[in-house]
């Protein structure tokens, strides 16, 4: 009698190393490959499909999705930094916008802001250029807050409402319009009420 079958062999591709979710940190890994094998009397033979690939941690012997090799937290934090200067940038000059007037002043406050709360210099011209893409109407405020709201934190979204508040409150006044922005803004972030109401009292007192 012929005994004959298929099992499955795991066997090393790659090694290197990468960043681990659950090590959360920089860690050698191996990656994994399974293929079946046509066996013949237990001994695999002929190299049959691949039936899974899995990179495996080899600090937390964890195995993860392929993915996890491409994934840079570094890089990632920039992206997330940026996405946050722009939320910056975006709420003022919206602010900026609620009256309908822009002067020199006003742009003159955005980068003095922006530079404040990001650490990054601006120019006028770079105000000049979000606000054309906001008059253009391409710029859909709340729903890229609303996408950011789950990257950046409290302190993050803090900033971002300073940075409106500050600018509505920069010609002297605070006007019902731009009260109604700052509103939408915190709710488009995730804020409540008394979240914001905290956030313009820190600021105020
Ligand atoms: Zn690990």
């Amino acid at each position: 009698m012929i005994i004959w079958g298929s099992r499955g062999i795991t066997s090393t591709k790659a090694k290197g190393e990468t960043h681990c979710p659950a090590c959360a940190g920089t860690m050698p890994y191996q990656h994994k490959k399974v293929r079946r094998f046509f066996t013949l009397y237990f001994i695999p033979l002929i190299p049959l499909e691949t039936v899974g690939e899995y990179v495996e941690c080899q600090s937390c012997k964890g195995t993860f999705n392929m993915d996890i090799l491409g994934y840079d937290p570094e890089e990632e934090q920039r992206a997330i930094q940026a996405e946050f200067h722009r939320g910056v940038m975006g709420v003022m000059v919206r602010m900026m916008l609620a009256d309908g007037v822009i002067d020199d002043e006003e742009v003159q406050t955005v980068c003095r802001i922006y530079g404040d709360l990001t650490d990054t210099q601006i120019y006028a011209a770079d105000v000049h250029e979000e606000v054309s893409k906001v008059r253009e109407g391409n710029v859909d405020m709340d729903a890229f807050l609303a996408g950011i709201a789950g990257l950046i934190n409290d302190h993050g979204k803090e900033m971002i409402v300073k940075a409106a508040y500050l600018i509505a409150a920069a010609d002297g006044e605070f006007q019902e319009e731009e009260k109604d922005m700052l509103g939408q803004v915190a709710a488009a972030l995730g804020m409540t009420s008394a979240h914001l109401k905290g956030v313009i009292d820190s600021i105020n007192n």
